[in-house]
């Protein structure tokens, strides 16, 4: 008979490294924490030793401190060694920042999904000195805050550039259902959805390892966000059916290794809690929206905390995620408000 598995999720570790330091996590895998300037303030890397170098998996955002954070974590931790593979889970800044770097000066191989690639050397090419009006119509229509959004509109955009390196040309796909050989493992690749599109995840086959990034992460919920690139989106269902498909590859011992907050024992708890505080939240907001409101009226149900200014637009994007969801899945109509909002309204 099977054992019953454990109610609770386990943290083997109560302190994450220091800056500049590693903690072994496993034989030939070494944890390691780059600060991020926000209120998520750090990401978890990870090196993996493969005998005569470093593959690294994610790198943290490009900026002066975190490249002589790296030097020093080269020269010590990592021993000198060389960093011959450079493994982007998935196409976000504080992941993916560094990659060209390593790429142009170390000559490491990244190694990525095709759809990570591409987002991120379009991201990265495609600077905006001001607002673009698609992005400028896409917060209007979310309800943004009018203040907030003059605010804004007067500074110069968040640019991916501004954090990621230059990626040159070229390359290694991984896709669902390959193996890949890193830090003397074979691990199955297999890919998320929802958080980043063609997210990819790595599964051990010879130990009980996993590499989440972020599609799966310990203690908090990873954003689901859409975004003025496709305001019709619904990453809520991809990052759902993604979460599906994965949870059948998850065990009670298995070791996750997230891209944020502190690596876990217990995927399946953790996986089943968070596809349930979504249905639960959508719940929530379904019952909301029996008065019509705008995707940024509707944080009281989605987060049961007051948002600060510091999370707001992380906050919005995923508002308007689970709005989107429940418009197409049918069940609240949309209208356009006079300030040019949609605003939502359940259909039953
Ligand atoms: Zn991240």
């Amino acid at each position: 008979m099977d054992a019953q598995p454990p109610r609770t999720l386990s943290f083997p570790w109560d302190n994450p490294p220091e800056t500049g330091e590693a903690i072994e996590v496993a034989e030939g895998v070494l944890w390691l924490r780059l600060p991020l300037p926000m209120k998520l303030d750090h990401v978890n890397v990870y090196a993996l030793d493969d005998g005569d170098g470093w593959t690294l998996v994610d790198t943290g955002f490009d900026t002066r401190k975190t490249r002589d954070i790296w030097a020093g974590l080269l020269a010590g931790p990592l021993k000198g060694k060389p960093v011959r593979r450079v493994v982007a889970t998935h196409h976000h800044p504080d992941h993916i920042g560094l990659a060209g770097w390593f790429q142009t000066d170390f000559g490491a191989e990244l190694v990525t999904s095709r759809t990570s690639w591409l987002f991120a050397r379009m991201l990265t090419l495609d600077v905006q000195e001001v607002m673009p009006p698609e992005t400028e119509a896409y917060y209007r229509s979310a309800g943004m805050d009018p203040e907030l959004l003059a605010q804004r509109k007067a500074e110069r955009p968040f640019n991916f550039a501004n954090v990621v390196a230059p990626l040159p040309l070229g390359y290694t796909r991984v896709k669902e259902g390959d193996t890949i050989r890193m830090g003397g493992r074979r691990w199955a690749v297999h890919m998320g959805d929802g958080h980043a599109p063609e997210h990819a995840t790595f599964w051990s086959l010879d130990d009980d390892l996993v590499l989440t990034g972020d599609q799966i992460l310990s203690s908090i919920s990873p954003n689901i966000g859409v975004h003025a690139t496709e305001p019709l989106a619904d990453p809520l269902a991809e990052w759902l059916a993604a979460c599906e498909h994965l949870s059948v590859l998850a065990r009670p011992g298995q070791l996750a290794l997230g891209g944020h907050k502190m690596p876990f024992v217990g995927l399946p708890l953790r996986m089943a809690q968070l596809i349930q505080n979504h249905h639960s939240a959508l719940k929530r907001l379904l019952k909301h929206l029996e008065q019509p409101h705008s995707a940024a009226e509707c944080f009281p149900p989605l987060f049961k905390r007051t948002i600060g200014p510091g999370e707001y637009g992380l906050a919005l994007v995923e508002a308007v995620s689970h709005v989107n969801h429940l418009y197409l899945s049918g069940q609240v109509s949309r209208s356009r408000r006079d300030d040019g909002a949609w605003v939502y309204q359940a259909l039953v």
